[in-house]
């Protein structure tokens, strides 16, 4: 399978925004989009995108999972960058119709058809620095996807990062581009000086999350991990693994940990780190950094309990387990 992200459908769903409404939404070619050089967002970076996938079942129905919730992350980033107001019903009818259109392309699991709306700025006035775009662009694009473990992923070595920030505080729970780029550079500098998979950002001894995922702490039958606020992206993922937990009887603590106490807790034996998002859905974490020492959690390799909820998760996206919560909205 090629690499993550790099195979597109021939076709994506797209809409623009002009003179006050939204355009009639059209297929149309994924391999090149047409703006003007001076387009807002190429300048002052007024985009956002969301990030949800399809699974084919058994049976060979094709179902988006929780598409409402990334349809409504999409509608707050939307608006918190200015852009103009998305229509949800549009959105919500674009991703089913480009996914209904490919649903012959959904790989069967363990892949998945990664989507990707994904909302621009477009008017040509490099003078609005400080001025929202007056239209926009809007498409669907779609990537099938394989196994993000097949590789045999090892368990992430995570730099704790007490003195950067991934992003400015107010941008956090927006998905948009200047985020990842702003983080870009630690990350790199990180991998280069100890070989650190990702920072997991820890303002001010505060642990976060990292460059695009969140971050949980297993303990015994608790699950901790940071309370929703606005300064870090609420994950879907992070969302539904609560849920799950819960389900399975586990103690959710949605509150602050300090770096302190999460290499205390990490020290000890049968404790789990993991990584959510909706690309690997759980990622184990094997070791944290802090200050040129390594810190292993628990036995440093992939826990049960991650591996169980992650099982959980999965089972539901590929209708092997009942979906009790209603998450799955069928395509075709
Ligand atoms: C997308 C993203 C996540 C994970 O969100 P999901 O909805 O679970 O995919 C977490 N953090 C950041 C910064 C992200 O961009």
């Amino acid at each position: 399978m090629a690499v993550f992200g790099t195979v597109f459908m021939p076709e994506m769903a797209l809409t623009r925004f002009e003179n006050d409404s939204w355009s009639d939404s059209q297929f149309v070619s994924s391999d090149s989009i047409q703006m003007h050089p001076g387009a807002h967002v190429l300048h002052y970076s007024s985009t956002c995108f969301e990030g949800l996938k399809a699974f084919r079942h058994q049976d060979g129905g094709i179902y988006v999972f929780r598409m409402d919730q990334n349809l409504n992350r999409f509608e707050q980033s939307s608006r918190l960058l200015n852009l103009p107001e998305i229509d949800k019903a549009q959105v919500e009818k674009m991703i089913l119709d480009v996914v209904g259109k490919y649903a012959n392309d959904v790989p069967e699991p363990p892949g998945s058809m990664y989507i990707r709306p994904t909302h621009v700025g477009t008017e040509a006035s490099i003078g609005k620095a400080a001025a929202p775009s007056l239209t926009s662009l809007l498409y669907v694009l779609l990537s099938p996807v394989g196994d993000y473990f097949s590789s045999g992923a090892k368990p992430l070595r995570l730099l704790l990062d007490e003195t950067g920030m991934r992003c400015s505080p107010h941008m956090g729970m927006i998905k948009s581009g200047g985020n990842y780029a702003s983080a870009l550079g630690p990350i790199l500098e990180a991998r280069a000086s100890v070989q650190a998979d990702q920072i997991l950002f820890c303002p001010n001894g505060d642990v976060q999350e990292t460059g695009a995922a969140n971050f949980i702490l297993i303990d015994g039958n608790e699950i901790i991990t940071k309370a929703l606020d606005s300064s870090f992206l609420h994950g879907v993922t992070r969302g539904s693994i609560l849920t799950l937990a819960a389900d399975l009887g586990m103690t959710i603590s949605e509150r602050n940990i300090s770096v302190d106490e999460l290499l205390e807790r990490a020290s000890k034996p049968g404790v789990e780190a993991a990584l959510s998002g909706t690309a690997a859905v759980l990622t184990p974490v094997g070791t944290f950094i802090h200050n040129d020492k390594e810190h292993t959690v628990g036995s440093g390799e992939a826990g049960p309990t991650t591996m169980k909820l992650r099982q959980a998760l999965n089972d539901i996206q590929w209708g092997k387990a009942p979906d009790k919560h209603n998450w799955l909205v069928k395509v075709n």
